[in-house]
């Protein structure tokens, strides 16, 4: 296991494993990354998870900002039924806003899009030779987005 910061002092927990789903080389849940061993040395590999939990950090501050404002403009009774703002409370609002991303990544055809394009560009800085095609087609046949090939290789190619 391999401890990363992909965003300020927030962490990655990397762990290397024997098996994913087919066609699978590394997967991101919250801040858990599970990446082939065979791909242990694959820089690109880690990088494309690795974007995925900085967007979930980043995703989940901003929900937890805008959750905190909304708690004190718009809901008092959320608040004092929630109790006093004390410590424990404010870190059950933030732990809840950590499923943000995830939440949106299964439910939102064009954020998961959008996130794969973001995870890719990031894994192509790796690339000694293009890759980009081949990774406009992992999109459009994987991820199931409703997005073509020429679309992700136009979004990939911004
Ligand atoms: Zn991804």
């Amino acid at each position: 296991m391999k401890i990363k910061f992909p965003f300020l002092l927030f962490p990655a927990l990397v762990f290397f494993v024997d098996s994913l789903k087919p066609n699978t080389l590394g997967v991101t849940n919250l801040f858990f990354v599970r990446i082939l061993t065979s791909e242990k040395d694959n820089p690109g590999i880690l990088a494309h998870e690795l974007n995925h939990v900085k967007n979930m950090y980043i995703t989940s501050l901003i929900n937890f900002a805008l959750t905190l404002c909304g708690v004190y403009l718009y809901s008092p009774t959320l608040l004092m039924f929630l109790g006093e703002v004390n410590w424990l409370n404010v870190a059950m609002f933030y732990a809840g806003s950590l499923g943000t991303y995830g939440w949106l990544y299964m439910l939102s055809d064009d954020f998961r899009f959008w996130q794969e394009c973001l995870a890719f560009k990031e894994q192509a800085k790796y690339d000694t030779v293009s890759k980009l095609e081949k990774y406009a087609k992992v999109i459009a046949d994987k991820y199931n987005t409703g997005k073509t090939y020429e679309q992700a290789l136009a979004k990939l190619k911004e």
